[in-house]
């Protein structure tokens, strides 16, 4: 049973994990993740725990998850926007087979470049594509290309949550069929069940309306198949179907 402490912690904007406890929680990080973390993502990790905004990073455990379902579905071309120091990307960047490629996109290049030479030194920076700016006019212009259509294994989508429904627009054509979209932070701290007069802080409380209209678009998007998952803060998978 999880103490009072304990449960108020757990409530903490920025906490990554939705589990009952936090013990549950620390029991998964020290059991099946931390062990077989990769040296370079725990490096990368560490360096990010001293940036001021670290409450932005990728959880450790959703890192592994991101790894292996890159794996499983065999991704060779992906998407990331919202990069931030790279926790994410490095976690796809070691998944994906050498000639793998990996567009990453965010409004912010200093913090990628923060970490970009742990990613040098792991020895996949080669697999990736950073366009710094704001990723919607980059997926027009793909769209209007015209030759990256349906051509996306998986995309990874962690930036501005008021965007998610104009990216999903655009990405919903550029994922190939059978694709995969991820979708992250969609339970948005738990807040997305939150009573109207919670105490919620005000930038959760800004995104959640957002949030919410995404999840309900999704769930009736007959276009995909989707899958959410209380990994981190929330992850929907979405399955192109046609
Ligand atoms: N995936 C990252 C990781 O594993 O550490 C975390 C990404 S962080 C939650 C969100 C990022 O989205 C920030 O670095 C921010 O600069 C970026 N961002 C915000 N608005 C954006 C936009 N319009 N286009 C691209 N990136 C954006
Ligand atoms: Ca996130």
């Amino acid at each position: 049973m999880a103490t009072k402490q304990e449960a108020g912690r757990h409530q903490e904007v920025g906490h990554k994990s939705l589990l009952q406890s936090d013990a549950l929680y620390q029991y998964i990080l020290e059991t099946s993740v931390y062990p077989r973390e990769p040296e370079s993502m725990k490096e990368l990790r560490e360096l990010t725990a001293q940036h001021p905004w670290n409450i932005m990073t990728t959880s450790a455990d959703e890192g592994q998850f991101l790894n292996m379902l890159l794996k499983l579905i065999n991704a060779k071309n992906t998407m990331e926007i919202g990069v931030y120091t790279g926790y994410s990307l490095l976690a796809t960047a070691l998944a994906l087979p050498d000639d793998g490629k990996i567009l990453a996109m965010d409004i912010n290049k200093e913090n990628y470049e923060l970490g970009l030479p742990v990613i040098q030194k792991a020895g996949v920076a080669h697999k990736i594509d950073f366009k710094e700016g704001p990723a919607l006019p980059v997926l027009d212009q793909m769209i209007e290309d015209g030759k990256y259509h349906g051509s996306f294994d998986f995309i990874f989508v962690d930036a501005d949550k008021d965007n998610y429904l104009n990216y999903h627009k655009r990405l919903i054509d550029l994922v190939k069929v059978g694709g995969i979209i991820g979708y992250d932070n969609t339970l948005w701290n738990g807040s997305v069940v939150a009573p109207p007069d919670a105490p919620l802080r005000k930038y959760v409380r800004y995104y959640r309306d957002f949030v919410l209209e995404l999840n309900k678009a999704l769930a009736a998007d007959p276009r995909i198949e989707i899958c959410m998952l209380p990994v981190g803060d929330g992850i929907t998978l979405c399955r192109r179907l046609s």
